[in-house]
């Protein structure tokens, strides 16, 4: 018998509730999960499977989850889960919080308490010393800055009260846009990029992402292996920054050829500071030919200032009527 016998329980019994609590700490609010059948029949969904998915449907609706994924579509547009779809006993899982964060305002968009939404903040991405993505000799800081602009007239048309937080080449750090957006009194931000990727299979990369900020404790779309983020002040306004993504993300789809990429999230830091609903929006890769002129020529700019506006305005009409269209 060696002398460090006797503690080795003692050893496997802390190893064991340092295992446990762990997670723990590395994220603040772990997930509750409930059964995603009951869930759906609580909503008069259909329930049918397809190999991995699943599927719940009814005539206006159509959710497809994926086993083990965190990716879900719904309507045709695919979003992302904060936490990964289990199985249990061949039954699905869903986490309470993509129920409150995600599930839940695409069904039923949440009713806007207080005046109506009358101003926007639209954030033309990067400026001055950052360029942003730089394609050749076109940089990423002029487009968004051209979409901000043409953004602007389409929703001052449409009665809307307009801030651009920078209206020329200035640099401006991120912290700061978000405060200047807080200050202006908006009603919801808007953030304009376009993408680039140079990696292997580049010529593959192309189309729409829409980041709302990642809900308190959960993981970023980005990022599936780190937790952690505490409550930001934009996690206010996690139900509303959902109706908006889809809003704006589902008429860009609808009124341009790129591709879905999906409505994502992230803790950006512009939407983590954000006193008010807000998303971010990377329309297409400056490093695909299909993609770029969206970008760089006028008509299709236009194009996408339109989709946004009509997307900007759909959210303000679902939540100050609080029901669906
Ligand atoms: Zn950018």
């Amino acid at each position: 018998m060696t002398v460090g016998r006797p503690f080795q329980p003692a050893i496997a019994v802390v190893w064991f509730l340092l295992t446990l609590a762990s997670p723990l700490f590395a994220n603040p609010a772990p997930p509750h999960f409930r059964d995603l059948a009951d869930w759906a029949r609580l909503h008069d969904l259909r329930i049918s499977t397809r190999g991995d998915l699943l599927l719940l449907t009814n005539r206006w609706m159509r959710f497809r989850f994926q086993k083990d994924s965190n990716k879900v579509s719904f309507n045709e547009v695919e979003y992302r889960l904060s936490d990964i779809l289990p199985t249990v006993q061949g039954r699905y899982r869903i986490s309470q919080r993509d129920i409150d964060t995600l599930l839940s305002p695409l069904i039923s968009p949440p009713k806007r308490r207080g005046p109506p939404i009358r101003m926007i903040a639209i954030n033309a991405g990067h400026g001055g010393k950052d360029p942003g993505n730089i394609e050749g000799s076109r940089q990423e800081k002029i487009y968004t800055l051209a979409l901000a602009k043409r953004l602007a007239e389409r929703l001052r048309a449409a009665g809307l009260k307009v801030t651009l937080i920078r209206d020329d080449d200035t640099f401006i750090p991120l912290e700061t846009r978000a405060v200047k957006a807080n200050k202006s009194g908006a009603d919801l931000y808007i953030s304009l990029h376009f993408n680039g990727f140079d990696g292997p299979g580049r010529a593959g990369v192309q189309g729409l992402e829409t980041y709302c900020l990642t809900p308190a404790g959960a993981s970023s779309s980005n990022d599936a292996h780190r937790h952690g983020g505490s409550w930001s002040a934009g996690n206010a306004f996690d139900r509303e920054n959902i109706t908006l993504a889809q809003q704006i993300h589902t008429s860009l789809l609808d009124q341009t050829s790129l591709p879905d990429r999906g409505v994502r999230r992230a803790r950006f830091k512009e939407l983590t500071l954000l006193k008010m609903p807000g998303v971010l929006i990377e329309i297409g890769y400056m490093t695909h030919p299909s993609d770029t002129p969206y970008i760089y020529t006028e008509k299709l700019r236009d194009q996408l200032a339109s989709a946004i506006a009509e997307g900007v305005i759909r959210h303000k009409r679902l939540l100050e009527r609080g029901k669906p269209e």
